[in-house]
């Protein structure tokens, strides 16, 4: 079978190799399509450690074509979503419910063969099914959406807080959807790229603001700004410094500000102690989907949340190294790979 193959870092060449079968509580499932994340081309680029030799891809969904020896609730011909973030259960962590933060934590498409490629192996613990007549498409956003998911539990959201959400990428969209979902009355979308911000807007963005070329904090909590005393809550998704230095200042007093976008290690911010204790703000670090796939693949099931919006291509497994490889094009959001 084709799959896309990390070899070492800067090394990711599509290639045949042999098709896997399932172990004990295994699935094999055909993969229909497999999104691209930024989170791969810090594999490829060595920013994020990966496995190699490895298949990347761990936003996928398929149809499940073969089942290994005591796998109940999955059949043949089902469709499925994987989770990928495999938790050991036995580590303190664990023990503590906080299986995101398991010491011992794989992922599919990292640690794991993942799915890029034409299958992928796939533990029953980690699938959730999803109905037939789904988009195949639709079923590669449940990974993302789940640790979106996530983020907007953290933020602990009332019916009626504003929000300000920071980065308009396919989490700040996500993010804006969920929002609204969770019962904000206002949700202002911060980013640059035009289209994006009328998208989000088409998403149930209340408003939009363009940062470049003015104060974005005065702009959102100044006297005459959007959320004047700022936000009851700011989700940060672009994981850049200068968006996670402007959450904090975008927060009312009292406020929660939520840290979803990843930055490289080693980055350092200017943040105010001050400004934390006296304003008593809460700010909160979220990282991937404890216990939210199965809900994520709810909301898209459903159709609570739209998805078809922010598929800007689909592409081949032999196209995928060089996609993955270079920056996301301008205004691009999702990338799919059909093998
Ligand atoms: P993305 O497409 O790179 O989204 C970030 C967006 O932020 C960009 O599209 C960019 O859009 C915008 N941006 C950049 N600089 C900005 C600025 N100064 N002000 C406002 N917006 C700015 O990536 P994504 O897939 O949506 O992911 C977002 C972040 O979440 C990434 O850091 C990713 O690694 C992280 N992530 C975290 C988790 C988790 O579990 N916590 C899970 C998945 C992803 P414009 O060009 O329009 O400004
Ligand atoms: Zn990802």
């Amino acid at each position: 079978m084709r799959a896309v193959r990390l070899e070492a870092v800067g090394q990711l060449f599509a290639r045949d190799i042999e098709k896997p079968s399932p172990g004990p509580g295994q699935m094999l499932v055909r993969i229909e399509a497999c999104g691209i994340c930024g989170t791969d081309r810090h594999l490829y680029l060595g920013e994020f450690p990966a496995a190699p030799p490895v298949t990347l891809g761990h936003e996928f969904s398929g149809i499940v074509a073969e089942i290994g020896e005591g796998v109940a609730d999955f059949r043949v011909g089902m469709r499925v979503t994987g989770d990928p973030n495999i938790a050991c259960g036995r580590c303190s962590q664990c023990r503590r419910g906080r299986v995101n933060l398991c010491e011992k934590l794989q992922a599919i498409g990292i640690h794991r063969d993942g799915g890029f490629a034409e299958y992928v192996i796939l533990p029953q613990n980690q699938a959730v099914e999803l109905p037939l007549d789904l988009d195949p498409l639709h079923g590669t956003f449940c990974e993302p959406l789940a640790c979106c998911l996530h983020g907007i539990d953290l933020a602990e959201i009332k019916t009626g807080d504003s929000v300000v959400v920071l980065g308009g990428g396919v989490i700040g969209l996500l993010v804006v959807q969920l929002a609204r979902l969770a019962g904000a009355s206002r949700v202002v979308l911060v980013t640059r790229h035009p289209e994006k911000r009328a998208l989000a807007e088409r998403l149930g963005a209340t408003a939009t603001l363009d940062p470049t070329g003015h104060d974005p904090i005065a702009a959102i909590n100044g006297a005459s700004g959007l959320l004047p005393g700022g936000a009851d809550v700011v989700i940060e998704c672009a994981g850049v410094r200068e968006t996670v230095e402007q959450s904090v200042r975008m927060a009312r007093t009292g406020g929660t500000v939520v840290i979803l976008g990843v930055m490289p290690q080693g980055t350092k911010i200017e943040i105010e102690p001050f400004d934390i204790l006296f304003r008593e703000l809460k700010i909160i670090g979220s990282f991937v989907n404890p216990f939210t796939h199965a809900r994520a693949a709810d909301l898209i099931a459903s159709g609570a949340i739209q998805v078809a919006p922010l598929i800007s291509r689909t592409i081949s497994l032999d196209e995928a190294p060089d996609a993955i490889g270079r920056p996301a094009r301008s205004g691009e959001i999702r990338v799919l790979v059909l093998p």
